[in-house]
């Protein structure tokens, strides 16, 4: 069965998951006070229903109680951001991401007990920010705070070296989980060229200019990692 998702909010965060979720193959309860945002998403959402999500009889009369996941992505109205997510609590939805906008407004959401909070703005200068203080680290996730995965391109000091002679476990306390190669190959008498992702990384790899490392370790020890080069 496919995975029920609604998403309330249709501003360009909203509309953003909601598109990318029916690309993907789920099935979206697209939700807004909005006429014009609801026109907007209705021939794409599986439902694009126009209510206001503070009512738990509106939201109860189209099932929004039969979620797998609710999306509440409204950040200009804080209040009916918190009112939205406790009544979905209340009708017993199971899995709650909700868009926070202050630190304040991100720890009421928390009380609430939604899953998770996000803050898409913050994380999306965060992660610019750390793009350009280290050119280097090509992706970036925090996992929790203080906590991340990062793609990063191989230290030139390190290329040619097999994971056991480069230790980057050991001096810099962080785990490889993988690497991604460029591998070239022959193709009916062509050389093409393709990406292998070896994701079990054995201590007897090699690791070369071209590769990308992903690795997972508190920040400050990747932040020596990145800038040791
Ligand atoms: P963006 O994602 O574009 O930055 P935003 O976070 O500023 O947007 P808002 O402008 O606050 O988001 O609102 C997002 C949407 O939520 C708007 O389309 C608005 O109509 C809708 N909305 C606000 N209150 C409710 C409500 N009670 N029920 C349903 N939808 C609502």
């Amino acid at each position: 069965m496919k995975r029920q998702v609604a998403v309330i909010g249709l501003g360009r965060f909203g509309y953003g998951v909601a598109e990318t979720l029916v690309k993907e193959g789920c099935e979206v309860l697209a939700i807004d006070t909005d006429p014009e945002k609801v026109q907007s998403i209705s021939d794409l959402a599986t439902f694009a229903v126009q209510c206001d999500a503070t009512d738990e009889k509106a939201l109860k009369a189209i099932s929004a109680q039969n979620v797998d996941v609710a999306v509440v992505s409204i950040g200009e109205n804080i209040e009916a951001s918190i009112l939205i997510v406790q009544t979905l609590k209340e009708m017993g939805v199971k899995q709650i991401i909700a868009k926070g906008v202050t630190a304040q407004h991100g720890k009421i959401l928390k009380n609430l007990g939604v899953t998770e909070v996000i803050f898409p703005e913050r994380d999306a200068a965060i992660r610019l920010a750390q793009r350009l203080i280290s050119p280097n680290v090509l992706e970036y996730l925090e996992l929790s705070p203080g906590f991340s995965v990062e793609e990063l391109t191989v230290p030139e000091r390190m290329s040619g070296l097999r994971l056991r002679e480069a230790k980057i476990r050991e001096t810099y306390n962080v785990n490889i989980i993988g690497i991604r190669k460029k591998v070239c190959r022959m193709v009916k008498g062509r050389m093409t060229t393709e990406e292998v992702f070896n994701v079990t990384p054995a201590l007897d790899d090699v690791i070369e200019k071209e590769d990308i490392l992903v690795l997972v370790g508190r920040q400050e020890d990747l932040n020596r990692l990145t800038k040791s080069e």
